[in-house]
């Protein structure tokens, strides 16, 4: 549906959408790599408890690490094999450190465990719709990584009117989710038709932007006499982001600190519902995802359908290598991205791109001083205020940022994107985050042993206090005995 009013984002820029290079590669698969290098920690929450031995043999779609608490997902084998290691491995992560990883030695057989599927998804209850997604251990693909049934449960709680679909993709260069809703648009309709039925929807909305033609006219005709509603959005950076898509689409906006179910509103990419569809109705958990492999220095964009654990090497590989020398890669888009240098890092579930970019593309000018010309002002979709946050933070005051709305800021780097002077705002704002959570962590941790040790001294003053009362009790049995015997002697010699 065309005819559906758009409110107006706030701020946002239009940085160069570079989409072309890999945008008419249609997905293909990446041929199957000799090991895969499963992380336990692929979500937001608690990591995977390994259910797996070194040795063991495991069949493709079989369960290798079981979600651990309420934030949590499991993580499944990609391809039939043999457990060869439990240890640690490189993380995509900046750091590069690495992290618990399950290593998967491939048979080359390819073997599915028998999952039983569900020929008539559409009529399962809610309650067993988002008990089969966390147990297909799906999480949100757009790059937030929130374990979706864990979504779709709050939700449900709470109420929900409005669900909308996320194919905004308005990061440059990736074309993942324009490519699966190209060529898997009815599975997709009907993992949306599947979210919507967890959580009881009045209303259904996939926001696409306009520069995805062929995607939006696939959703149209697979959406067709369904109560799915594709809206066309205008291209622009961050319209992707779930704050801005929400406030696009509805008018709504999420309050400071709040959540979209706090407005009745749930939003999940497109690629997550063909994930929902897939576990639904064939039995499959999620074990790969479609990740774009582009930038200036990549020699064949495309786009690839990788397991879960694959090198970001293969991907590399698979386009052909390098056509130029790289400057920096990036998971992800170019604008919210995460560097990182060790190409045998795995893709995991959150992996939408592969970026080689060379000098030009990522132009690393010198940054000049702040000519207060407030242009990050006006980018920031938040509304608020970059080089002021910037100021407080480089003056180590984290609490005059935080007033500011640190809190708040997406990391969205619109701010850094438009500035003449060239400061990287965004870093300045996820190094303070960092430092926030760090200190927050902190605290926690001195609460956490301040909490012990009081429990310690009550404890001990309670045993000590049972003690007295029983030594007390003993004296006092022992005083009433010695009287009772003193008595009947009395009497006794009285007789
Ligand atoms: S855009 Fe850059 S130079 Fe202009 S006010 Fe913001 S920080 Fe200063
Ligand atoms: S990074 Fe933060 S401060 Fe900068 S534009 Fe985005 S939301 Fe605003």
């Amino acid at each position: 549906m065309l005819g559906l009013k758009l409110f107006k984002l706030r701020g946002g820029v239009h940085p160069e959408g570079r989409k072309q290079l890999a945008a008419e590669h249609g997905i293909r698969s990446l041929p199957l790599p000799a090991e895969l290098f499963i992380p336990l920690q692929q979500h937001i929450g608690a990591p995977a408890t390994p259910v797996v031995k070194v040795g063991e043999r495991v069949l493709k779609g079989q369960l290798l690490a079981a979600a651990q608490g309420a934030v949590s997902a499991p993580v499944h084998a990609p391809t039939s094999g043999t457990i060869t290691a439990l240890g640690d491995h490189v993380a995509p992560h900046p750091s590069g450190l690495p992290v618990p990883t399950i290593t998967l030695t491939s048979d080359g057989a390819e073997q599915w465990l028998e999952a039983a599927g569900c020929a008539t998804p559409l009529e399962l209850a809610a309650e067993e719709i988002a008990a089969q997604v966390a147990a297909a251990g799906i999480v949100g693909l757009g790059g937030a990584t929130f374990p979706a049934a864990l979504k779709l449960n709050l939700s449900r709680n709470s109420g929900v009117q409005t669900l909308i679909l996320n194919g905004g993709e308005c990061e440059p260069y990736l074309t993942c989710d324009d490519r699966i809703m190209r060529e898997r648009a009815p599975q997709i309709v009907e993992g949306i038709q599947l979210i919507a039925r967890a959580v009881a929807a009045d209303e259904v909305l996939v926001g696409i932007e306009d520069n995805k033609p062929q995607a939006i006219a696939a959703m149209q005709a697979a959406a067709q006499g369904s109560s799915v509603q594709v809206v066309v959005m205008p291209s622009m950076y961050p319209m992707g982001s779930e704050k801005q898509i929400i406030q696009v689409l509805t008018g709504k906006e999420i309050p400071a600190g709040g959540r979209p179910a706090d407005i009745g509103v749930l939003v999940h990419n497109v690629a997550t519902a063909y994930a929902v569809q897939q576990a639904i109705r064939y039995g499959r958990p999620l074990i790969s995802r479609i990740v774009t492999v582009s930038g200036g220095a990549i020699k064949t964009a495309c786009n690839v359908e990788a397991l879960v654990g694959t090198p970001v090497q293969a991907l590399i590989d698979f386009a052909d290598g390098y056509a130029q020398p790289t400057a920096r890669l990036v998971l992800g888009g170019p604008m919210m991205g995460q560097q990182f240098t060790h190409t045998g890092v795995p893709v995991v579930k959150g992996t939408s791109g592969v970026l080689a970019l060379t000098a030009s593309e990522i132009g690393q000018a010198e940054p000049s001083p702040c000519i207060r010309c407030t242009t990050c002002v006006r980018a920031c979709p938040v509304g608020l205020l970059p080089l002021e946050m910037a100021a407080h933070i480089r003056a180590s005051d984290l609490t005059g940022a935080v007033a500011l709305g640190l809190k708040d800021c997406i990391a969205c780097g619109s701010c850094s994107y438009v500035c003449p002077a060239h400061i990287p705002l965004v870093h300045y704002f996820n190094y303070a985050k960092g430092d926030l959570a760090a200190q927050e962590r902190a605290k926690l941790k001195l609460e956490a042993t301040k909490k012990l040790a009081e429990d310690r001294t009550a404890r001990i003053a309670r045993i000590e206090r049972e003690r007295a009362e029983a030594a007390a009790r003993r004296k006092a049995a022992r005083e009433a005995k010695e009287r009772a015997a003193k008595a009947a002697a009395e009497s006794e010699g009285a007789a």
